[in-house]
């Protein structure tokens, strides 16, 4: 294959991906469809597009194998968070090149891998691979807001999109350089962590703001605010995630890295524990988390209102049982004024195993991205579709070749978001190997 000019080719269709504002809230994602559709077509791709409503488009498309094994749906979102324009140096939908790196909101979260899934269907459509797997490539609205117009709905409505299906992959995951690590670290996502959302309300009777008393609404819901804040829910290390340690603190220096080779036990340990809960990530990997985001009380100053209420956004790890930590939750609170309520339908989390043969061609490819990287299996913090994918029965991955410094994935969602175009050429011929590798005949 003539990878340098697939590189070009990958790098000129992410440009022009880019400058399509697919901003959510209001999506429209299909400016996004309309132009996948064009390339897919040129190529003699037959793609469909269906619209959960008026422009929140969704996209299929699929390379047809001959069926001895199962297909992997390559997914990704179009919409992207907003840009605010004030702080960015270029235009976010401008399409800037400069000095190696292509800008734009969505360059990493997620166009750009969506743009190394089309470019390596294109490849291998061209190259005339005869395929064992379908191929389906799926591009889906609304990620950023919860899915609902985007992968929920064809969850929900067009589950022959997904037909003959095994696997999905999607975004996340990816190589992080070595500068303070023994050797590069690549991670391959296996489960996401998924909202329980919680609502806590108070109540009592309403008064004057000059004669207080200890259990107004208010008052209740602060203090039962303060017995969950200080309540100290078990932590559970699960095996994927004690994996996922034992690698890193491998390729840490050995003053570092001690006592992360068995966490359950480490934890134990006063000084090892406010050590390890104070990173927030590591807390997040190995706890049901609360949050404490919203708030409600009076309207006015004067008023001791009749409730209180705050909403709490607690997250769960693979194996919580949303009944049994509402359950906890009321215990802690331990007021029966203080009602606790589970506020909309949780989504209970998954998890795909490490041990697949799509996972071990994905380590295979990263190994060969970076040589010497180590490749652990990790549980994201945050949500992804790949959630959905996986109660629809699929082994679902994020899944990157792209090799990300934190300065880097910390323009995810902020400014100046960025993809260097050796990133871009490296990384479409590392999909493409790949898919060739478990896809072809
Ligand atoms: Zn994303």
């Amino acid at each position: 294959m003539d990878w340098a000019a697939l590189g070009d080719e990958t790098i000129d269709l992410l440009r022009r991906y880019l400058m399509i504002d697919t901003t959510n809230p209001p999506g429209n994602e299909i400016a996004g469809t309309r132009f996948l559709a064009e390339v897919l077509a040129r190529e003699g791709i037959a793609s469909e597009t269906i619209e959960a409503a008026p422009g929140r488009a969704s996209l299929q498309a699929r390379l047809a194998g001959d069926g001895s094994l199962g297909g992997i749906v390559l997914h990704h979102h179009i919409d992207v968070v907003y840009a605010d324009r004030r702080y960015w140096t270029v235009d976010p939908f401008g399409g800037v090149i400069a000095a190696g790196y292509l800008y734009g909101r969505g360059a990493i979260d997620m166009k750009s891998t969506g743009i190394l899934h089309l470019a390596a269907m294109l490849a291998l459509k061209r190259a005339g691979i005869p395929l064992k797997r379908d191929l389906v490539f799926l591009a889906t609205a609304d990620e950023e807001a919860g899915s609902e117009f985007g992968a929920q709905f064809i969850a929900d409505h067009r589950r022959d999109w997904l037909a003959g299906t095994e696997y999905a992959i999607s975004e996340l995951g990816a190589i992080q350089p070595h500068h303070d690590l023994r050797a590069p670290l690549a991670s391959i996502v296996i489960s996401e962590k998924t909202g329980l959302p919680l609502t806590l309300t108070a109540r009592s009777e309403p008064g004057h703001g000059s004669m207080p008393w200890p259990d107004t609404a208010p008052h209740r819901l602060i203090r039962a605010l303060n017995r969950l804040l200080e309540a100290e829910r078990p932590i559970r290390v699960l095996p994927e995630v004690q994996e996922y340690f034992s690698c890193l603190s491998a390729l840490w220096p050995a003053a570092q890295s001690a006592g992360h080779d068995d966490l359950a036990q480490s934890l134990q340990d006063p000084a090892f524990r406010a050590l390890f809960l104070g990173n927030r990530q590591f807390a997040a990997m190995v706890r049901t988390t609360f949050a404490v985001t919203m708030l409600q009380g009076s309207e006015k100053i004067n008023v001791i209102p009749p409730e209180a209420s705050a909403e709490i956004d607690c997250r769960m790890l693979a194996g919580d049982d949303p009944e049994e930590i509402a359950g906890w939750v009321r215990r802690v609170v331990d007021d029966e004024h203080v009602e606790v309520a589970i506020s909309r339908e949780p989504k209970v989390p998954n998890l795909s195993p490490p041990d697949t043969e799509l996972y071990k061609a994905m380590a295979d490819t990263l190994r060969r991205r970076v040589p010497g990287a180590v490749v652990a299996p990790m549980i994201l913090v945050a949500f992804t579709d790949n959630w959905v994918f996986r109660r629809c029965g699929l082994h679902s991955y994020g899944f990157s070749p792209f090799i990300l410094e934190d300065a880097e994935l910390q323009r995810l969602h902020g400014n100046d978001e960025r993809i260097s175009l050796e990133n871009l050429r490296e990384g479409v011929r590392a999909y493409t190997e790949m898919l060739v590798d478990i896809a072809g005949a």
